[in-house]
């Protein structure tokens, strides 16, 4: 085989880089060690949040809401391509101050949001339970956040999955890939399964095992997994329309009448386990934001692995050795950022030029000791 890109790693940042480049005209191979989707990606809650995520200003912010002003169209594409619709939803999101102490701080970032001309909206507890009646009575307010949206993050993988294969893209699945060749700080291709298949360009977009495929070149980069357990609950109806988060959870209506509850984030190492801990955490949570879900039946459980880095910014762009690009450790943010990771790769690939979005996400970054020289969370 010999391909323009060979992309390691069939979720969303593998499969969005995939589109976009064969939407280009190159021709391109996802090598996937399972299923298209079957790892973070599908275990997300798929909400597209910056706003609400109280992310501090900077390019790490303006690279998310850039992202997440690309949905709409990327949403619509997809489902043009696969006819599966990814139930793209912008009714907005609310968080919801429990008490003083989250109104008190929740007024430092909408502040600073407000200043640099985001919208969002300062809610009474009145006009908080008008608009999400299931929202428990004794609050201290909260705030509306109109442009953080949520999709469905395990259709937009079904979606993907189609979609790929019909814009061309060779789809390799139930295959790992074990190293990628290297010759005069050059990379030429990868072995897959004793196989080699060479290529023009080579990403790396392997979620929380891209460490494992970089340690010979980039011992550096550390990939670490963060898990996150969810819940769906079923009931009767679905109680809230919008996303609602507290400061210990989120809740989420689906269309399909699920109700998801998340996320722990724990770092225990590759072990995906669903704990008497997490669970009761996200339970008590969830109960503690809406009374009426004590009653609702729990449908599911499941956990995930983000793929989260020291400083818990995403890699996106060169590695350092020709033609090996990385677009990983996206931790939090994985679906909302796709959308633009994929252009900023296709950038790289296409015009062998370094978007300057990519400039703050290099691998550059990362020296000898940055791992102890920064504060865990
Ligand atoms: C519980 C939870 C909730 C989350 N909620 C949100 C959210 O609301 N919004 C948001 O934006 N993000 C969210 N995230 C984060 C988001 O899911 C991730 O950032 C994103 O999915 C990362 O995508 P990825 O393609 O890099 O990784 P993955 O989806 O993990 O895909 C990597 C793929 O690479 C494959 N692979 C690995 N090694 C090899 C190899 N050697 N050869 C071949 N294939 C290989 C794996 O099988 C896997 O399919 C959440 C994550 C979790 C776990």
């Amino acid at each position: 085989m010999n391909k323009d890109a060979i992309i390691i790693g069939g979720g969303i940042i593998g499969c969005s880089i995939a589109l976009r480049l064969a939407s280009e005209g190159l021709s391109v191979a996802i090598i996937e060690r399972g299923k298209i989707g079957c790892e973070a990606s599908r275990a997300a809650a798929g909400m597209l949040c910056p706003q609400t995520e109280k992310l501090e200003p900077g390019a790490y912010f303006d690279l998310c809401l850039r992202s997440r002003s690309m949905y709409s169209d990327f949403a619509a594409r997809v489902k043009e391509l696969s006819g599966i619709d990814s139930e793209y939803r912008d009714e907005g999101t609310i968080f919801v101050a429990l008490d003083e102490n989250d109104e008190e701080e929740s007024r430092l970032w909408t502040d600073w949001q407000k200043g640099a001309g985001l919208s969002l909206e300062r809610l009474t507890v009145d006009e908080l339970k008008k608009l999400e009646p299931s929202v428990r009575d004794s609050i201290a307010g909260g705030v509306f956040i109109p442009g953080d949206h949520q999709i469905e993050n395990r259709l937009l993988m079904d979606a993907l999955s189609v979609a790929v294969r019909r814009a061309g893209v060779t789809v390799i699945e139930g295959r790992e890939a074990s190293s990628i060749t290297v010759g005069d700080n050059r990379a030429t291709g990868v072995i897959c399964e004793g196989e080699r298949m060479e290529s023009g360009a080579v990403i790396v977009a392997a979620g929380s095992w891209s460490g494992r495929l970089l340690e010979n070149f980039l011992p550096q980069v550390n990939i670490i997994p963060a898990r996150g357990q969810m819940i769906a609950l079923r009931g009767d109806r679905v109680p809230m329309t919008r996303v609602l988060h507290s400061k210990r959870c989120y809740v989420i209506p689906r269309r399909d009448g699920r109700i998801l509850i998340g996320a722990t984030v724990e770092y225990a190492g590759f072990h995906k386990a669903i704990t008497a801990q997490g669970i009761n955490s996200l339970l008590e949570a969830a109960i503690e934001l809406a009374p009426d879900l004590a009653g609702f039946e729990i449908v599911e459980t499941w956990c995930g692995l983000r793929p989260d880095t020291e400083d818990h910014l995403p890699i996106i762009g060169e590695s350092g050795i020709d033609n090996l690009l990385l677009a990983t450790g996206h931790f939090r943010n994985g679906i909302l950022l796709a959308p633009l990771t994929a252009e900023l790769i296709s950038e790289l690939v296409l015009r062998r030029r370094a978007p300057t979005e990519t400039l703050a996400f290099g691998v550059g970054r990362f020296k000898e000791g940055f791992a102890q020289s920064q504060a865990r969370d």
